[in-house]
């Protein structure tokens, strides 16, 4: 496949200063190879700073275009979109098994998702925003809450589901009535380019989609423009702290954050041990860890620890690894790149150094590929260190660690010794723990004899404590797509009366 970068799209078309081969011009150039196949560059991009305030001044003006619209002719533009995506999928897959790494038959399902999120959008979210009106609300006089669309909205994607995760940002922000620019993960521009030229495709007016290749500083400049309206940020913890500290000052700005996670999952006793072997490898081993909602801590029951390590460690050891479209279906792909490889081996060896002992250790795989590739590895750690790096950190690779326990009280205050507060989960036939667990536990998503991976698009998605800042995405992201109007209205224009006012003078 060859991945040809067309520059970035604004005013309604591609625009790459010096032609598509020669960056001369750019003032950054970033260069991509395939992290399961070294040898192979897959593209070089150009930054272009200059183009900054041009993709601004074409949201600005899409939005002014767009907002005017009604939600009937809106949804028809998203459908045209489903039409293309939907038809475009293939391609899609594949450049996100080469970018990412993930292997084809996992980047076809987030290709597939692209589709599917266009109709849940139409047929749950947009019921949240349209106008209510409440009868008499005062004597007289109705009711009307009218929701309106913020402006341009800026959404801010991450490498792990490059297309998937924006689309939904995206979706929600237009049928909403905003104008959008993306900027991807700097390591996936390609998939998120492709997903732009079915928006392309499906004739949007000018100025509604807008895409901009670059780094932070890219994104930081456009997060800082007053004219930006609305920032959609899914990535680290880190990242989002800056972005609040560029944001605060603009109290008209929303700023919605999704950010890491360090979840954890409970194995009880009365767990049906070959249910739950399967939902938590794939819960901590798939995307190679790299998902946001990973299990990382299990918390198993110290009557059955030793029966369920190992089996869970057997399972672990069969994980097949192996170049995304290239080696008979694999499990898991490599890491995203050198630097996600070297965090891998540190935090294992946190893990050693904060008393935790390796049933699996990680090793650097040679799979018939130059790649990024690491064998899944587990911990066990009979009384962690719940202040230690190991613990608290997301580690973003394939590790998870076990931790006994006696009564459930003591596992759900372990699961909420870290600062993030994403995804938990419970296997249990005992639905007064699975209660406990809803109330106590902290976290945005808690499920019950599912793993804390594969959430739906129909229900929130988005976490509590460092994970987020209350604003959650999927079927909830379209509420902060708007600004919310009360109107009272009443066609009596002959009941207010100069007489009534106390406190004239005569
Ligand atoms: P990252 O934070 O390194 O980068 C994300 C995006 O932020 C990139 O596009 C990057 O260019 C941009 N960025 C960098 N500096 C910036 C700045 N100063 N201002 C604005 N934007 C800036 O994250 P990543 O490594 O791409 O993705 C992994 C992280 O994302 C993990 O922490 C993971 O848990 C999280 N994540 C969260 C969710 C969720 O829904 N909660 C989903 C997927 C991933």
């Amino acid at each position: 496949m060859q991945m040809l970068l067309k520059g970035d799209y604004f005013n309604g078309r591609f625009s790459h200063p010096d032609g598509l081969k020669d960056l001369s011009g750019a003032q950054e150039k970033i260069l991509k190879k395939c992290p399961g196949e070294l040898t192979l560059t897959l593209w070089e991009a150009g930054v272009y700073y200059d183009h900054i305030e041009s993709v601004i001044d074409s949201a600005q003006k899409g939005f002014d275009t767009w907002r005017k619209l009604s939600f009937e002719q809106r949804v028809a533009y998203l459908k045209k979109y489903q039409e293309v995506v939907r038809a475009r999928k293939d391609d899609i897959a594949l450049a996100l098994a080469l970018e990412v790494g993930k292997p084809l038959w996992e980047a076809k399902t987030e290709a597939a998702a692209l589709d599917s999120k266009v109709s849940v959008t139409i047929t749950d979210s947009l019921e949240r925003i349209k106008q209510e009106t409440i009868k008499d609300v005062m004597p007289k006089i109705d009711g009307h809450v009218v929701y309106k669309p913020l402006g341009p909205c800026f959404v801010i994607g991450p490498f792990n589901f490059p297309c998937h995760l924006a689309n939904g940002q995206i979706l929600s922000a237009l049928l909403a009535g905003n104008s959008i620019i993306f900027k991807p993960s700097e390591k996936t521009i390609y998939s998120a380019q492709l997903m732009i030229e079915c928006f392309h495709q499906a004739g949007f007016p000018e100025g509604v989609i807008n895409f901009i290749n670059g780094t932070g500083q890219t994104a930081g400049k456009i997060t800082a423009d007053k004219r930006i309206r609305g920032v959609f940020f899914t990535g680290s913890r880190g990242v989002g702290l800056r972005i609040l500290e560029n944001t605060y000052k603009d109290l008209g700005k929303l700023v919605a954050l999704e950010l890491g996670g360090k979840n954890s999952t409970i194995i009880h006793h009365d767990t049906n041990v070959s249910h739950a072997l399967p939902e938590l490898l794939r819960a901590c081993f798939l995307t190679s860890g790299q998902r946001c909602t990973s299990t990382s801590m299990i918390l198993v029951h110290r009557k059955i620890e030793q029966e369920f390590i190992s089996q869970f460690k057997a399972l672990t050891e069969r994980i097949k690894v192996g170049h995304p479209t290239k080696s008979a279906d694999p499990f898991m792909g490599p890491l995203i790149d050198e630097h996600a490889e070297k965090l891998y081996f540190d935090f294992c060896n946190f893990g050693k150094q904060e008393g935790a002992e390796e049933i699996v250790s990680p090793r650097k795989l040679d799979v018939g590929f130059e790649g990024h590739y690491v064998s899944p590895s587990i911990h066990y750690a009979k009384n962690p260190n719940l202040k230690g790096q190991f613990i608290q950190e997301e580690i973003f690779g394939p590790n998870c660690f076990f931790v006994p326990y006696d009564d459930i009280e003591e596992a759900i205050k372990i699961a909420n010794c870290t600062e993030y507060g994403l995804a938990a989960s419970v296997f249990t036939r005992d639905t007064e723990i699975y209660k406990l667990c809803l109330r106590d536990i902290d976290a945005g998503l808690l499920n019950l004899n599912r793993s804390t991976v594969g959430a739906t698009a129909r229900m929130p998605f988005g976490g509590v404590k460092n994970s987020g800042n209350h604003r959650p995405a999927a079927v909830s992201m379209i509420d902060h797509c708007v600004s919310t109007v009360a109107s009272l209205e009443t066609l009596d224009d002959n009941s207010s009366k100069i007489s009534d006012i106390v406190g004239l003078k005569e």
